[in-house]
């Protein structure tokens, strides 16, 4: 079973987090249908809690659906 990236942590993982070291950026995604060994699968408490390290920003790249919403007005 796929589980949490983080040591001691079986959750079930809610998102793909890159770490893009040219940009100093901790980019977050939609979880990846295949697990990346170059990346880290987080469940929602350590996404939630989760500290860039200093110098570093976090970029938040999921797509949040928003059910029922109009579609805009063209
Ligand atoms: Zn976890």
């Amino acid at each position: 079973m796929r589980t949490c990236a983080k040591m001691r942590c079986d959750s079930e993982p809610v998102a793909t987090v890159s770490l893009l070291y040219a940009e100093r950026v901790v980019s977050i995604g939609e979880l990846l249908a295949e697990r990346d060994r170059n990346l880290l699968d987080l469940c929602r408490d350590h996404v939630e809690r989760m500290t860039p390290p200093v110098g570093w920003t976090v970029h938040d790249e999921r797509i949040i659906s928003i059910p029922d919403s109009p579609a805009l007005a063209v």
